[in-house]
């Protein structure tokens, strides 16, 4: 393995520096920008460039073929949601590699599925897991200990164990959601087998912090900085990111849905996958994937019960 002190331009006090900000591995190195690694890091910019350029080099990035993806491709791991109609709807269960959004009125089953999912990452794969831990990013103090024991207990887990396999972090306002969110890189660093990050909800804070038009341009370009920080952990550490969303109603809609996402299209193009959760009737739910690179629109019906998310 390549270590720090190994690229060209980095000496032992640079290299300390690049570790207390976080910046312990090549690939972290790699997908950092100057601007950003000299600012964390306190160190030039120019040295930044150099630094991100050596560790470029030794990850190998640059151009590839399609064949390098397709390989890539194949490491994608998946997670299932409990419902398997729901796992069909998504290829099979939400992604690493990719930013997952679910987004409905409140009630829809946002916060059910997050919990679901804190569960089934722990799972071995052939349950549907990926047999690791997970970061959780709660933003409105939605999370509850004891829901995640009913759904641990329904798999007949160790609910203790599995408790212990979920990093929970409140985060008490925007930046503060920012900063969490990057602080996953070290987490992952100091050898905990993250495999899924779920920020529930993604827009609550920034909602609340940066109201009227005039503030709307700086409430995107914090929330691009944000989403950009989680694309960066899913693709550096094949992480699997899912954010929950909230919509505003949309009464002059005549056709199409009434309501849609929050988030602009800055978050528009950060999910790759955008999930649409409407109540039904008689407790059900229904589920309709709105975006996808290479799955067909489609809906399917799902019930939250007291074991977690089932057909
Ligand atoms: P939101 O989309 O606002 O995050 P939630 O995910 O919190 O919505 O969903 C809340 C709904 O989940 C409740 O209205 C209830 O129907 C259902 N629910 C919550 N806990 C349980 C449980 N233990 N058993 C069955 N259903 C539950």
């Amino acid at each position: 393995m390549v270590e720090l002190e190994d690229l060209p331009s980095v000496g032992e006090k640079t290299a300390e520096k690049l570790r207390d900000a976080g910046f312990a591995d090549m690939m972290r190195l790699a997908t950092a920008t100057a601007k950003e690694l000299a600012v964390k890091a306190e160190i030039g910019e120019g040295v930044a460039e150099k630094v991100i350029e050596a560790a470029r080099k030794s990850e190998k990035i640059g151009f590839e073929t399609a064949l390098d993806v397709s390989e890539r491709r194949k490491e994608v791991g998946r997670i299932s949601v409990g419902s398997q109609g729901f796992n069909d709807l998504i290829g099979g269960g939400i992604e690493t590699q990719s930013i997952t959004e679910v987004f409905g009125e409140f009630g829809s089953g946002k916060s059910q599925i997050s919990h679901e999912l804190a569960v089934t990452v722990q799972l071995p794969i052939e349950q549907g897991g990926l047999e690791g831990q997970c970061v959780f990013i709660d933003t409105e103090n939605t999370f509850r200990p004891e829901r995640i024991i009913q759904i641990a207990d329904g798999f007949e887990l160790d609910h203790e164990e599995v408790l212990s396999n979920i990093h929970i972090a409140r985060a008490f306002n925007s930046s503060h959601q920012i900063l969490m969110a990057e602080s996953i890189n070290e987490l992952i660093q100091q050898g905990n087998n993250i495999k899924l990050v779920i920020v529930d909800s993604l827009m609550a804070h920034f909602r609340a912090e940066y109201v009227g038009r005039e503030s709307l341009a700086v409430r995107q370009q914090k929330l691009n900085q944000h989403l950009h920080a989680l694309q960066q952990i899913a693709n550096t550490y094949n992480v699997a990111v899912f954010i929950t969303n909230q919509v505003q109603a949309k009464p002059d809609a005549f056709f199409g849905s009434p309501t849609k996402a929050i988030g602009g299209h800055v978050l528009g193009h950060a999910s790759t996958y955008r999930i649409w959760l409407k109540k039904g009737l008689a407790g059900k739910r229904i589920a309709r994937l709105v975006d996808s690179p290479h799955l067909p629109e489609g809906e399917c019906v799902f019930k939250i019960t007291s074991d977690g998310i089932v057909d």
